[in-house]
């Protein structure tokens, strides 16, 4: 069935090649024909025209922010998202600092386990799998520790797809003179991060989300103030923003190995998603992708973790069926047969699953992920994709 790609894809969108499935996850994700291919020649990292790369790619990120007051950078850094939260942490929270870490899934806790490993103060406020952190949970509790020097918000949890509320984090932040760092790394390019609309000193992404480029590099946008104050805070080298970005200043080249062609591919990427029009057409086309793709699953008996209200156009978590005849590993083969690759669950609570809405695919393509869903579910024997009650009490608590 993999071969019917080749004959329904939509204008613009050009199926994988050869029969490849597309990649319902969060990254790496489907990549644009033209992205592959600009990785097809060897850039040596010190050329001019490798540093000419390096400064157009830069110069595209920061575009995105809406800086009018040229008051921010931006720092390429080597290695996947997750090195780049740890450097954001490492370089800008100072030894003495402490960090309010705000978690409701998966890359809250890692970047609370991170301030560990780094040996730096951290306090969490844990919200589960779910719900969102609140402003006026943020400003209690910076009103009772006034040692918190940094907030770090998880722009969209990828674990449960949750859109946290960012904006209302910064004020409550900033209104009592706190500093925000922002994981917005599976939402930038999609979700708007304007600086001129919220307030933050840093925050971090990579190649492979939403600009829709190949893994190998993240970036951080920081405040020049910030990256100038970061010297001599870093736990390490090869992590240290301060030092990378310092380098870049004089020399147009990275410190280490750059990931050339994966520069390339992103310069390819950002190509497009300038053509596309910019981040909100790109958020525009991830919300339909949305929108097309839960109203189906919901036809089919599915339902979402979360309410219409805090559902992200990056990645939608779903119940597993209650069906007795439900098996998600046998979904998973299915799914992938018709040319779909899905994403397991990453609760602990209830059994779920989910389907990314970001990469290189519209709403036709979507509507052929819940046909290959029904296809499965009556190849599985499966008549209702309801949920068991369980799950629903729990998703009630959200509500709460
Ligand atoms: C993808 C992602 C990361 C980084 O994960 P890596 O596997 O290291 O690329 C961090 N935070 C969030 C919210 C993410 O979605």
């Amino acid at each position: 069935m993999a071969g019917d790609m080749s004959t329904s894809a939509s204008e613009g969108f050009e199926p994988p090649a050869l029969g490849e499935p597309y990649l319902l996850t969060p990254g790496p994700l489907t990549t644009a024909y033209s992205v592959k291919q600009a990785m097809l020649r060897d850039w040596g990292s010190w050329d001019a025209d490798f540093r000419t790369m390096t400064a157009d790619l830069r110069r595209g990120l920061l575009a995105l922010i809406g800086d009018a007051r040229g008051e921010y950078d931006c720092v390429p850094l080597q290695g996947s998202g997750s090195y780049c939260v740890e450097a954001m942490l490492g370089s800008f929270v100072p030894r003495d600092g402490k960090v309010l870490v705000l978690a409701n899934g998966a890359y809250g806790l890692r970047a609370a386990q991170t301030m560990k490993y780094l040996g730096r103060a951290h306090t969490l406020i844990d919200k589960g799998d779910y719900l969102p952190p609140r402003g006026d949970e943020v400003g209690a509790a910076l009103d009772a520790d006034p040692s918190i020097t940094h907030v770090l918000a998880i722009h969209c949890e990828t674990s449960s797809g949750i859109l946290n509320p960012v904006a209302e984090i910064s004020q409550a932040t900033y209104a009592r003179g706190r500093k925000l760092l922002v994981d917005s790394m599976s939402a930038f390019g999609a979700v708007p991060l304007e600086v001129g609309q919220i307030r933050y000193e840093a925050m971090v992404s990579s190649a492979n989300k939403c600009i829709e480029g190949v893994p190998g590099f993240g970036f951080v946008i920081a405040k020049k103030s910030e990256l100038e104050a970061a010297k001599g805070n870093s736990h390490s080298l090869a992590l240290d923003v301060h030092a990378q970005w310092a380098t870049m200043e004089k020399t147009g080249q990275w410190r280490f190995t750059p990931p050339t062609h994966v520069v390339a591919a992103f310069l390819a990427a950002l190509k497009m998603h300038a053509a596309e029009g910019g981040v909100p057409a790109r958020g525009a086309r991830y919300a339909k992708n949305r929108d097309v793709m839960v109203d189906g699953m919901r036809k089919l008996g599915f339902e979402t973790l979360l309410s219409d209200r805090w559902l992200s156009p990056i990645i939608v978590t779903f119940f597993c069926p209650a069906h007795e005849k439900f098996v998600f590993s046998r979904f998973y083969e299915l799914m992938k047969d018709k040319g779909f690759i899905i994403y397991p669950g990453k609760l602990t609570v209830v059994d779920s699953f989910r389907v990314g809405c970001i990469g290189r695919m519209d709403e036709h393509v979507m509507r052929r992920v819940v046909e290959a869903a029904a296809a499965s579910l009556a190849e599985m024997g499966v008549d209702t994709a309801a949920p068991p009650a369980s799950a629903i009490a729990e998703r009630a608590k959200l509500a709460a």
